[in-house]
Formats: C-alpha cells, structure tokens, sequence
C-alpha cells in the first residue's frame, strides 16, 4: 500500500446533527485512527485477510482476536501461542 492514489470520504462533525464530507487519501488516519481505504484497497486488503480488521489490515490474527499492528498495541493470541 501507499502508492494508491484515490480518495476516501469521511464525514465529520461540525456540530449537532451537522457533518461536513472532507475527502482524504487512501492509506491515511481517519478520525477514529483507522485506516483510510478505498474500495479497491478494501477488497485487496479482505482478500489477504480474511479475518478482518479493527483499525489496520492485518491487527488482527487469523483467529479473530486483536493483536495490534507495528505502530500499535502488540497482544499475543492465545490460540496464535499453542501453535507453536
Ligand atoms: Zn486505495
Ligand atoms: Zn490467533
């Protein structure tokens, strides 16, 4: 990721009951620290983890549980550890 250059939609609160759509880059933060994709990128990330995502493609374990990313928490599944 990185190189994609399409946008993302965000709407964000200006005030009660009052949303302004701001449009951000594919790749960035959104408001609630997760990570900006586009439909594109979705359906690359979906097929690689098919586990799903809290914030970033890849923080959680193909079990489901959240183990962070590089820049976040690092948690170790339980299930991820007997494995070994
Ligand atoms: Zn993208
Ligand atoms: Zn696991």
């Amino acid at each position: 990721m990185g190189i994609c250059k399409n946008k993302v939609s965000q709407y964000i609160p200006t005030g009660t009951m009052e949303w302004r759509e701001i449009e951000l880059p594919c790749g960035s933060t959104g408001k609630d620290d997760e990570r900006l994709m586009c439909d594109e990128c979705t359906k690359q990330a979906k097929a690689m983890y098919p586990q799903g995502w809290r914030n970033t493609p890849g923080d959680t374990c193909k079990h489901g549980t959240y183990v962070g990313d590089a820049y976040g928490p690092d948690y170790i599944c339980g299930h991820c550890e007997d494995a070994y």
